[in-house]
């Protein structure tokens, strides 16, 4: 081994990136390896609990933590990452105070960069619907719906009211199902305190692609989050998706307009755009890696894991962009970047995944795990639990 550590660059601080960074630094020792993390902001997110900063039912601070505390041997850098340059190994950051960008070279690299919400090819999307991804988007979404609120309170159009008071998500899966379930229990309970609001009812739509809910979990699972939500007034729209939006609508393929005011998209996903444009093996878009999850024709330098990445179980089947999942691929890429910088056992991805669990807002909830199915206040215990 020369003198010199080996250079490990991570790209990304979500659950693939930071549990990466965090097995390497047991894994490794300082001398023998130098770990360097690049990620947009210091904190790390605990996305699944997203949707409860909406309602408050979880305060801010309970859902982030610094990525320097959780990684204390790795070299943190708050960037944006530019360009990834494959062939020599080099990767650039945006600048910072100083207006120049900074060129990073690597022995190995590990890219995490997650997905993002994708809203081409859908007419107004983009400038009148709220994704739901990241810590800003949960703040930006509650602090939207008491500022509708009091909109809604002074409004004498009964007709601008109620489209004040409609609210609309695309995607049935777990992130809308959880995002509509938080946002319903929240403009319920807060309504109360507007006098002029407390009796006027409020409109809440899911619109799904599908013919039900929840496409992750087994049918009557779905089928009893379906009838859950249904009972606290949320409306299911099934088979149908978003298609365009207005400042006033939100357009759906049948045709149908809904007019409302607060449109949150968590559908399509896609993949970061530097991660589009690198000139690499992809499948379905995603960056293709072998069971080591070392990237298809540059094994031994480069991994790619969490939702950027095309992974398959034992059993062959696509890994779904879960968090259990992110954390199991760290484990596997640290142990296998370990071995590159000195030799070792190697490993191959083999979890088969935990289960599901979906929160259906306070006290309710699905969850499909070790083989049990639960559903109601057990599970909802058991999603808070975890
Ligand atoms: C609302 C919501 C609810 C969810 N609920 C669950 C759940 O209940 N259970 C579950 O298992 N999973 C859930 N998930 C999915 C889970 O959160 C993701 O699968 C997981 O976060 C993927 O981890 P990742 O590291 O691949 O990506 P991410 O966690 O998205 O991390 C990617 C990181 O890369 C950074 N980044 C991206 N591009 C750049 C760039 N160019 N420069 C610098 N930094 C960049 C981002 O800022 C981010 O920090 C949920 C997701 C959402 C959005």
């Amino acid at each position: 081994m020369s003198g010199d550590p080996k250079q490990i660059l991570i790209l990304g601080g979500g659950f693939a990136g930071v549990y990466t960074a965090r097995y390497l630094e047991k894994l490794l020792r300082p001398g023998e390896a130098s770990i360097t993390l690049i990620n947009r902001e210091n904190y790390w997110v605990y996305q699944p609990m997203l949707p409860d900063i909406i309602s408050g039912s979880i305060g801010l601070t309970n859902v982030v933590s610094p990525i320097r505390r959780l990684c204390p041997r790795t070299n943190l850098i708050m960037r944006e990452v530019r360009d990834i340059n494959l062939k020599d190994q080099i990767v650039t950051i945006s600048p910072g105070f100083r207006p120049r960008h900074l060129q990073l070279k690597y022995d190995y690299l590990v890219i995490a960069l997650g997905s993002i919400t994708n809203f081409h090819g859908m007419p107004g999307m983009m400038e009148n619907a709220m994704p739901f991804r990241t810590l800003a988007d949960a703040m930006v979404l509650r602090n939207h719906l008491i500022h509708v609120l009091e909109e809604a309170d002074v409004e004498g159009n009964p007709e601008l009211r109620r489209q004040l008071l409609t609210f609309v998500v695309g995607g049935g899966g777990f992130s809308g199902v959880e995002v509509m379930a938080e946002l319903n229990d929240f403009v319920r309970s807060v309504k109360k305190n507007y006098l002029r609001l407390r009796d006027e009812p409020h409109r809440c739509v899911i619109v799904q692609a599908g013919d039900r809910i929840l496409p992750e979990m087994s049918e009557p699972l779905a089928v009893f989050a379906q009838r859950i939500l249904r009972q606290r007034g949320i409306e299911i729209i099934l088979n149908d998706r978003l298609k365009a939006a207005t400042s006033e609508r939100a357009i759906l393929q049948s045709g149908a307009e809904i007019f409302r005011k607060t449109l949150i998209s968590t559908v399509p996903s896609a993949l970061p755009p530097i991660v589009q444009n690198l000139d690499c093996r992809k499948e379905r878009g995603k960056l293709l890696v072998n069971r080591g999850l070392e990237l298809k024709d540059h094994e031994g330098k480069v991994w790619a894991l969490g939702d950027c990445a095309a992974i398959k179980t034992m059993a062959g089947v696509t890994v779904p962009p879960t968090a259990q999942h992110a954390i199991r691929e760290a484990t596997t890429a640290a142990i296998n970047i370990a071995a590159a910088v000195r030799g070792g056992r190697r490993a191959k991805f083999e979890f088969e995944g935990l289960g599901t669990l979906g929160s259906l807002g306070h006290g309710a909830a699905v969850a499909q795990i070790f083989g049990l199915k639960l559903s109601g206040f057990h599970a909802w215990l058991l999603w808070r639990g975890i």
